[in-house]
């Protein structure tokens, strides 16, 4: 029988023996993998490649009382912890060298009530996942915009996408979570139930504890929306980017235009000869009548000479995905962002002057566009506090070989220096890399403090520690 060499929280290595690992396997209801073994690449694969670790054990859980053995599992043995749900985040926290990994990824149920216009999600869903089964009753909750994302990392971190302005953050909608916590219960978490364990939840990412289900409020939409892309030359950025400002400051919630710089990608509405050119990209939602979306999408479409124009109705579910081929999981990835209260002229310079400097070909700008309902939410009401920011900035490098991880890391870096005297300050959690843990109150402001005290009631030892991380206060 294989003894197990795993890594602790203290950073040493601890053997684990057959019959113990054994006594786990017994008791899991799904897997516990080593290295080599079925299932084990699966579980430790993410999407950002520059992530390659090795776990010393992966237990693929089917469900809350796998949740429960593992965690209680982990803490006996003072085992370093790491979560997985979709994969997704670009700093690679759900997976750990040598430690014990938590893999959610199997537990994908999605159970709609269209009555009560509630969703009950498992945490290894997909984006794509809630979408389709929401969307057979033609209801939404606010999620991000690429199908591939786990509900579960964007959910925690705060969530953003096209329906926010009208709907607010995915954490906005969330109605309660299940939750166990690092002493092995398993606690509902809501308004009335561990009020500040749900405080905390609501952006504060995986340091409270693991959540096996949430509870989110639909709304009405779709099954098509008044989407598409408006795609110019690059060139015509500078002159644009100051009209977009003035066109979307008037804009109702229903209406979410997000700008996208990068090279063109061949798609057959772009003309042949702009492929692999830049371009600046309007792609634009509206959350509402499709009459009232063309309405509030003429001012967009009458700026400038557009390449290409495809604003139309399209299937939810497919504008959900449309950006999902740009963004393929296998490559190498590096994020910077930073949150704007409005796009000064002095960022739409630095931006677009980093745009003219890409690196490599797959690398991006974008410029969300947030605000609206996510704006009138109290900036103590939950964890999640950037409510004043109006722009979501992230510097997206992206790229195959590893040779060239220095040039592409410091083009980020370089937009990131010079676009930060006109930011906020805060930053969205979900949106940074591995190196900043010195950035992480920055992004909570002054909820940092409840969050580390709420941190010291539920994990005191620090058991969740592969995230952004939030202290545990001093007892
Ligand atoms: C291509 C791409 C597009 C994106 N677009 C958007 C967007 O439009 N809007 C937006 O808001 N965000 C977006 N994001 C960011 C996304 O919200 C984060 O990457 C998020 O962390 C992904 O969640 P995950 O479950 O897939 O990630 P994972 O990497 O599996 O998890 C991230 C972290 O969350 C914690 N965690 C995960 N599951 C649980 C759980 N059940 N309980 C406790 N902790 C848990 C762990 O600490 C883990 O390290 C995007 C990311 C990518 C890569």
């Amino acid at each position: 029988m294989t003894e197990l060499a795993i890594r602790t929280l203290e950073g040493a290595t601890k053997t684990i023996s057959a019959e113990t690992l054994a006594m786990l396997r017994g008791r899991l209801r799904g897997s516990a993998v080593l290295p080599g073994e079925e299932g084990y690449d699966s579980a430790r694969t993410i999407w950002n490649a520059m992530i390659d670790r090795k776990p010393g054990l992966a237990v693929r859980c089917l469900g809350a009382a796998d949740v429960m053995l593992a965690v209680n599992f982990a803490r006996a043995e003072r085992l370093l912890l790491s979560v997985r749900g979709g994969g997704h985040n670009i700093a690679g926290n759900a997976v750990s060298d040598g430690g014990l990994l938590i893999d959610l990824s199997l537990m994908k149920s999605v159970q709609i009530d269209p009555i009560t216009r509630t969703a009950r999600v498992e945490p290894g869903a997909l984006l794509s996942d809630f979408d389709k089964e929401a969307q057979a009753f033609g209801l939404v909750t606010p999620l991000g915009i690429n199908s591939t994302t786990g509900v579960a990392g964007l959910a925690l971190g705060g969530g953003f996408g096209w329906t926010t302005r009208k709907f607010g953050l995915t954490v906005d909608n969330l109605i309660s979570a299940q939750v166990v916590t690092a002493d092995g219960k398993l606690l509902r978490a809501s308004a009335s139930d561990n009020a500040d364990l749900f405080w905390a939840l609501r952006g504060g990412g995986g340091n409270f504890g693991i959540v096996t289900a949430f509870e989110f409020k639909l709304h009405a939409l779709g099954p098509e929306v008044m989407s598409g892309l408006i795609v110019h030359p690059f060139a015509d950025a500078a002159a644009l980017l100051p009209q977009f400002r003035r066109v979307i400051a008037d804009a109702p919630d229903e209406l979410t235009v997000w700008c996208v710089m990068r090279k063109a990608p061949p798609l057959p509405f772009i003309p042949a000869q702009w492929h692999g050119k830049e371009v600046l990209v309007f792609a634009a939602c509206y959350s509402g009548d499709m009459k009232e979306g063309e309405k509030a999408m003429k001012p967009l479409r009458v700026l400038g000479k557009p390449i290409a124009d495809v604003i139309g109705p399209h299937p939810f579910t497919g504008w959900q995905a449309a950006f999902d081929p740009l963004l393929t999981p296998g490559a190498r990835n590096y994020w910077k962002s930073h949150d704007f209260a409005d796009l000064s002229d002095g960022v739409i310079k630095e931006i677009v002057g980093a745009v003219e400097r890409f690196p490599s070909p797959e690398c991006e700008v974008f410029i969300a566009h947030v605000g609206g309902a996510m704006g009138r939410v109290a900036p103590d009401a939950m964890a999640w506090s950037n409510r004043e920011a109006h722009f979501v900035m992230n510097a997206h490098t992206r790229w195959r070989d590893p040779a060239e991880d220095k040039v592409c890391i410091a083009w980020a870096r370089q937009l990131y220096e010079a676009a930060a005297p006109f930011a906020t300050g805060s930053v969205y959690v979900n949106f940074m890399p591995e190196d900043e843990p010195g950035r992480v109150e920055k992004a909570y402001g002054r909820n940092y403090r409840r969050l580390a005290e709420i941190k010291r009631r539920y994990d005191p030892d620090n058991l969740f520690r592969m995230n952004q991380n939030i202290r545990p206060t001093e007892r």
